[in-house]
């Protein structure tokens, strides 16, 4: 998102932008689901993108108890895209022939005024300058930062989107239309409609996005990234080799615990799959002509379901520095100045709503964030709720 959000931006401002992406293949079918904001559609519309058939508007935020009946129903209208969407709408945006598949970013050298990227199988491209917009796990940032590591949150999430179709008729009638929450102990269940595969908002095609947090400390998640086939992963394992048992003991203890509607969810998901959660905030996002763009530069914990408006908001602002400056290095300062500062907000305010889950709580704030957090109505509230910045 962020390379084809900075690619078009910068196109808009006259340079000559390619994107180069390691995975050979097409990034398709990511079934993850994205909470939209205004900043997030402000910045389609001005990247050229666009917003049309964006997803799903529900209208109600309701949560529910373990039996799942409704204990609270607000009404809270909310576009709610995915992953896919978003892609398709940005790949528009930026020309076929300056979208490269397949190139593996290995390092950059500059000489001040001019950089050298070298990529797998000995390709190399000269540039004004390099945007890292390579993730949380960021290949750039490792060459140019390398002290700074994203952090574990000391929580992890299951997750998937199953289709509407293959849901109980109960389950479509009671969760699918609305954004839900069901918030046990120190644990969220949330979820809310998405379009299905190719963008099918149809009635009956569409997917339920679903994400089951969950504490767990290093050693647990060290324990869970041994894959089916024994092989240790650092940070997380490609769903396909997703151990078995570990699918069984999510199932097993989702029939305790989850309200019938969210236990169906679950059940129809075809691969349920984790994903750890991390944070940090680089306080660097230039290094001379190398820099750092969306979760590259920081990365928040997914409470404001925010990173794709922040990665559209920095490509935003780089292209409005490098707009209003001659002097590239001026343009680069400016933009750091502004967004740093934003980046760091941002990762704060997930951290706040993180205390939900009660993890290493370590000051007076945090306990009494937690205390807050604690009535489910404060949670719908805060979650993902637009204008967070503004408030
Ligand atoms: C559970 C969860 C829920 C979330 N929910 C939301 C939400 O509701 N709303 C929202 O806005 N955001 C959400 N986010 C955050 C959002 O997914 C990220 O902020 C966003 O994907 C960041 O985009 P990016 O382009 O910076 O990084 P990425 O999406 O990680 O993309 C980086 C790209 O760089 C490529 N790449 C990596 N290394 C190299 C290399 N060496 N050479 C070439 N290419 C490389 C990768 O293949 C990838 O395509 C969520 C995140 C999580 C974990």
């Amino acid at each position: 998102m962020s390379g084809l959000f900075a690619a078009a931006f910068l196109r808009r401002i006259g340079w000559d932008v390619d994107v180069y992406e390691r995975s050979p293949v097409e990034l398709v079918g990511r079934g993850a689901g994205i909470t939209t904001h205004p900043e997030l559609l402000e910045a389609l519309e001005l990247s050229g993108a666009g917003t049309r058939d964006l997803g799903i508007t529900v209208k109600r935020r309701i949560a529910i108890d373990r039996k799942g009946r409704v204990i609270a129903d607000k009404p809270f209208p909310q576009i709610l895209t995915s992953w896919d969407r978003l892609q398709r709408l940005l790949r528009d945006a930026v020309p076929a022939e300056n979208y490269h598949l397949g190139w593996n970013f290995e390092r950059a050298e500059q000489d001040g005024r001019e950089v050298v990227v070298h990529f797998n199988g000995g390709q190399r491209e000269r540039a004004d300058l390099v945007i890292g917009g390579d993730g949380i796990r960021s290949g750039v940032r490792a060459q140019v930062a390398p002290h700074i590591q994203p952090i574990y949150a000391g929580y992890y999430i299951w997750r998937g989107a199953p289709n509407e179709a293959d849901l109980a008729p109960a389950t479509r009638e009671s969760i699918f239309p609305h954004f839900v929450f069901y918030l046990p102990e120190r644990q969220q269940v949330i979820g809310y409609p998405i379009a299905g595969l190719d963008n099918d908002l149809r009635p009956g095609h569409r997917r339920y996005n679903f994400i089951w947090y969950r504490v767990g400390d290093a050693a647990t998640l060290r324990g869970m990234c041994v894959d089916e086939n024994g092989h240790q992963h650092d940070y997380s394992v490609p769903p396909p080799l997703i151990r078995k048992d570990l699918v069984a003991s999510l199932l097993a203890e989702a029939e305790r615990e989850l309200p019938p509607a969210f236990l169906d969810t679950l059940r129809k998901i075809e691969r349920p799959f984790f994903t750890p959660i991390y944070d940090f905030s680089s306080p660097q996002m230039v290094f001379g002509r190398v820099i750092l763009l969306g979760d590259a530069a920081s990365s928040a914990r997914p409470h404001m379901g925010f990173g794709v408006a922040k990665a559209g908001d920095d490509a935003r602002a780089l292209a409005a520095a490098l707009a209003s400056h001659d002097d590239v290095d001026r343009a680069l300062a400016q933009y750091q100045a502004v967004r740093a500062p934003i980046a760091e907000r941002i990762m704060q305010h997930g951290r706040k709503l993180g205390t939900h889950l009660g993890v290493d709580l370590k000051t007076d704030e945090d306990r009494a964030m937690w205390r807050t957090l604690q009535d489910y109505r404060a949670m719908m509230d805060w979650i993902a709720v637009p204008n967070f910045l503004a408030a």
